[in-house]
């Protein structure tokens, strides 16, 4: 153990530090957690996490690496209630994270524009100055509505299922109130999704779906939406592939009343929440795949959003039209990081906007 211990922390050794890198300009270690501040919106290729496999009698250790240089020379050796946390400039480039632990744990890993949180202990409740928050999680489609159908007949019903499931366990093991619009291969109305949501007086609504566009076209990649009158032809393709579904009783939903719903603040607020979770969704993704298409944040008018009385989001989680994209798609752990994503992404608004 004495060995590897010191091997690590001999790697940990300082090394010149390049002057036009990014720069971590603060950190703060709380009992849990680290959060590693930096000088400019940071750049989810920019960091890399691994496993160093232990041995016998080893403690169990997490890398989090990360290009960028201290502001001044650190070097942190200390031990939370829940870890050991060293830190320290690892080469020129690279600031360096260790977290070890007796038993194997997991961490939970977001980004909001300048901020890194890591949790180290990520499924301990998460409490807003003592507020719980309710986000509603709506699988998108559901029953004779299958929604977009892939390649090999996948049903986008099917996925959006399976990962807004693992999201809305996600938040709840993290503290938060979860409903889901549906649990089950059920054929849910869409005005009764937004419906739900403002009866339980939800503070986020976060409907999630998987994108199509048949061959020739080799879309791929992850986007999130917030409602708004449709700007770009690429979005309204999007709604309107969404939209398109069987509608009950929209015709209440005149084009014009639809647009009397946009209250500014919730434009506004919706816009930072798809903001959040699109940045942590793509965090995550590129944990598995690095080369995970970055869709952007865009706004639609899909009707699944209209009449939601807090900030809603819809997230395409990709292109299930796509053929690498349609199998990352059927694999769990993509599924898991997809939803860990979105709910970090949910968390990271509540961060940015609850606690001032
Ligand atoms: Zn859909």
């Amino acid at each position: 153990m004495e060995k590897t211990v010191k091997l690590v922390v001999a790697l940990l050794a300082f090394f010149a530090v390049s002057l036009d890198a990014q720069k971590i300009t603060r950190y703060q270690l709380e009992q849990d957690r680290l959060i590693v501040e930096f000088e400019s919106a940071l750049n989810v290729g920019d960091i890399n996490d691994f496993i160093i496999k232990a041995s016998r009698n080893e403690p169990f250790r997490r890398v989090i690496d990360i290009k960028a240089a201290f502001a001044d020379k650190p070097f942190i050796d200390s031990k939370t209630a829940s870890a050991g946390v060293k830190i320290a400039q690892f080469n020129a480039e690279t600031a360096r994270i260790v977290l070890s632990r007796d038993d194997k744990f997991d961490v939970a890993i977001s980004v909001s524009e300048k901020n890194l949180t890591i949790d180290f202990a990520p499924n301990k409740i998460a409490l807003f100055d003592g507020y719980k928050p309710s986000v509603v999680i709506d699988a998108g489609h559901g029953g004779r509505d299958t929604g977009a159908i892939g390649l090999n007949k996948i049903k986008e019903k099917d996925v959006a299922l399976k990962v807004a499931a693992l999201t809305a366990k996600i938040l709840r093991d993290r503290g938060f109130e979860v409903k889901m619009t549906r649990e089950n291969d059920n054929y849910v109305a869409l005005q009764n999704r937004t419906t739900l949501a403002n009866g339980l007086k939800a503070d986020i609504f976060v409907s999630i779906h998987a994108n199509a566009c048949p061959p020739p076209s080799k879309l791929e990649g992850v986007e999130t939406y917030f409602l708004s009158p449709a700007k770009s032809d690429r979005a309204k393709e999007v709604a309107a592939l969404e939209n398109s579904v069987v509608v009950d009783n929209m015709e209440k939903y005149s084009k014009e009343a639809f647009l009397n719903f946009l209250n500014r603040e919730m434009v506004v607020n919706s816009n930072k929440l798809a903001i959040d979770i699109q940045r942590s969704l793509l965090f995550s993704a590129r944990r598995k795949h690095a080369k995970t298409i970055d869709g952007g944040v865009r706004e639609g008018p899909f009707w699944v959003l209209t009449g939601a009385q807090m900030p809603a989001a819809l997230v395409e989680i990709g292109y299930i039209t796509h053929k690498d994209e349609m199998k990352r798609l059927l694999d769990p752990s993509y599924q898991r990081l997809i939803a860990e994503g979105i709910a970090l992404g949910v968390e990271s608004y509540f961060i940015n906007n609850w606690r001032r």
